[in-house]
């Protein structure tokens, strides 16, 4: 489980968390909260890639492995290039059964990110993700945006299968219905 005790915080003078305290469950919790709530912040936060002004976060199973809200692909990269990144160089070979898993078209393992469609670069994004890190946290910052609700189910399917632990932000209560575990909610920012 991971603990948040008392943190606070900020981009520069914008406050953005005080004192929170929160106790998230695993193996699978769902953050939910309108757009602006601070969700990307907050995984970004547990994942320490920002650090906090005050306050702690423990209980976080390293290696963590990040799907950004916006896909961050290599764009000189082709798509299987893009998974085969984060393996070690004995396991390069798996990137194309990755790929696979996604339901990326086979035709498309060589293509460059910007010769895909928006929903083929998001599954890219989650081969690449769920290839990194082992046993470690994952967490997925709004992964089935530009996904249709078949595919997005067959792909929480596949999330699923991965006995990881789970953190998953999404605005869709029956994505998080789906995922099954904790909902936590973030109340609105403030303007
Ligand atoms: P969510 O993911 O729930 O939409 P975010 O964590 O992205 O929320 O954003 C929370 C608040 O922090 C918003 O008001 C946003 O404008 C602000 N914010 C996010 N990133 C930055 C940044 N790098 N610098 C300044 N403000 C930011
Ligand atoms: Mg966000």
């Amino acid at each position: 489980m991971i603990q948040i005790a008392s943190l606070s915080f900020s981009y520069g003078k914008k406050e953005i968390f005080h004192g929170l305290t929160l106790e998230i469950p695993e193996p699978v919790a769902c953050l939910m909260g309108p757009s602006g709530s601070g969700k990307t912040t907050l995984l970004r936060l547990i994942a320490g890639l920002l650090k906090p002004g005050e306050g702690r976060i423990t209980g976080v199973s390293e290696p963590v492995s990040f799907l950004f809200q916006e896909d961050r692909l290599l764009p000189w990269f082709s798509a299987e290039e893009n998974v085969a990144a984060v393996l070690p160089k004995e396991k390069r070979g798996d990137a194309a059964s990755w790929l696979r898993r996604v339901e990326l078209p086979e035709e498309s393992f060589a293509s460059p990110p910007g010769k895909l469609s928006g929903g083929q670069q998001r599954r890219v994004a989650l081969a690449r993700a769920l290839a990194f890190g082992e046993k470690g946290l994952l967490i997925l910052d709004e992964p089935f945006k530009g996904l249709d609700a078949a595919l997005a189910e067959r792909m929480i399917d596949l999330i699923l299968k991965q006995e990881r632990p789970l953190l998953v932000s999404t605005h869709s209560t029956e994505e998080a219905r789906l995922l099954g575990g904790a909902v936590l909610t973030l109340p609105a920012g403030r303007v």
